[in-house]
């Protein structure tokens, strides 16, 4: 067989789809593949009675890099949506991220930012936490025990399937605590959800090119290396390597999504139910991530967060010592392979939001030059 190509791209997420419409543009010949029936890879949104829905989980856009939003906004428009989600815990409601609203619901003797502050150091005192070993540590540290029990402890014991104390401290490091009145959940400078959903940002960076949907990677290895020169591989590194060092351990979603015939169902995009004992970790309304829905019906997705095992959906991958030295010998393998080139949060093994895939993506199809 002769080689056709010059890069088989694995993979039509966010990663491979960028390499794909860039290389095209630079006049490289480009196979992509994916092994579902659709594009998009998990930004895939599907249009269901007039509603955008995020298949595989919210996928909420913030970055602060000027460039990466540029670029994002030559596909599509954005809105102006600023992601406030709503804690729930048992039958209290919380505002989030931690923020002085939150703040002055949890202690009703708590008007302004000193009171607060000194309530949190007050609280946190008695625990004597110099330097944080784990999550729950860190959370202590940062918002003191009232908070961490009833906001973090239960949804972050879920979302990992693991206690807070058994946790790298760096996962909760994502979320601000302010001591302003300001309930948007990023810091980054833009923010929106692209007017008409992610599936169309993907379908315009592949115009053009040769898509095959449907199509397994590992079932079609053989052939498809020497069909193409060069391969950008977004799936799994470990899988790549026939998982030889045993299998990295990743968080899987399962998702519970229903129609409701009411116009509105909580009145938010997104509601975290943060005690353990409700099973699923939070509530996604689709209809709230846009405004001009007009829909009489909506759509609400129960995320159940799982433990992934080999044939599941990988979506976090869990970045603790262990699992990141094992894709320490797995990265050696990788940059052994001179012609395959491997990107996205799967590909890297890293809990990369979408700005930091656009990032990563330009940066490799910039080492390749003109
Ligand atoms: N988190 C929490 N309580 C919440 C929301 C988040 O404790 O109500 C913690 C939890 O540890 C989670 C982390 O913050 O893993 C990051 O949450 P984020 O919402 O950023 O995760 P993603 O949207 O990527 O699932």
């Amino acid at each position: 067989m002769k080689i056709k190509y010059d890069f088989l791209v694995v993979g039509t997420g966010l990663y491979g789809a960028i390499c794909a419409y860039e290389l095209n543009k630079k006049g490289y010949r480009c196979l992509v593949i994916d092994k579902r029936n659709h594009i998009a890879g998990n930004i895939y949104t599907k249009n269901e009675d007039g509603i955008n829905v995020h298949v595989y989980g919210a996928h909420i856009f913030h970055t602060s890099n000027r460039a990466v939003w540029e670029y994002i906004n030559q596909f599509s428009d954005f809105n102006n949506y600023i992601n406030s989600p709503v804690a729930r815990y048992k039958n209290e409601l919380y505002n989030l991220p931690f923020n002085m609203n939150t703040f002055s619901k949890l202690w009703n003797d708590v008007f302004t930012p000193d009171e607060a502050k000194n309530r949190i150091e007050e609280e946190k005192a008695a625990y004597h936490i110099d330097e944080p070993k784990n999550l729950e540590e860190q959370a202590i540290n940062l918002v003191g025990p009232t908070i961490y029990e009833k906001l973090i402890k239960g949804y972050t014991a879920k979302q990992w399937g693991r206690p807070c104390t058994e946790l790298p401290a760096f996962i909760i490091k994502r979320l601000p605590v302010r001591f302003i009145y300001d309930n948007n959940y990023f810091n980054d400078r833009y923010q929106g959800i692209p007017i008409g959903g992610y599936t169309k940002i993907i379908g315009k960076m592949l115009e053009g090119i040769e898509v095959r949907l449907n199509y397994d990677f590992f079932e079609h290895k053989e052939e498809l290396l020497k069909e193409a020169k060069e391969v950008i591989y977004t799936g799994p590194i470990d899988q790549f390597f026939d998982y030889k060092y045993g299998p990295l351990e990743y968080r899987s979603v399962r998702f519970e999504t229903e129609t409701l015939n009411m116009p509105n169902y909580q009145g938010n995009a997104v509601v975290n139910y943060t005690e353990y004992e409700v099973p699923y970790t939070r509530i996604i309304e689709h209809k709230h991530f846009e405004f001009d829905s007009t829909s009489p019906k909506t759509i609400i997705s129960r995320e159940y967060s799982s433990t992934w095992k080999v044939g599941d959906e990988p979506y976090y991958p869990v970045n603790n010592d262990r699992n990141n030295s094992l894709c320490e010998k797995y990265k050696e393998e990788a940059d052994k392979l001179t012609n395959v080139h491997f990107g996205g949060r799967l590909g890297q093994y890293k809990y990369y939001d979408m700005d930091k895939v656009i990032e990563k993506a330009l940066e490799f199809v910039s080492t390749l030059g003109n």
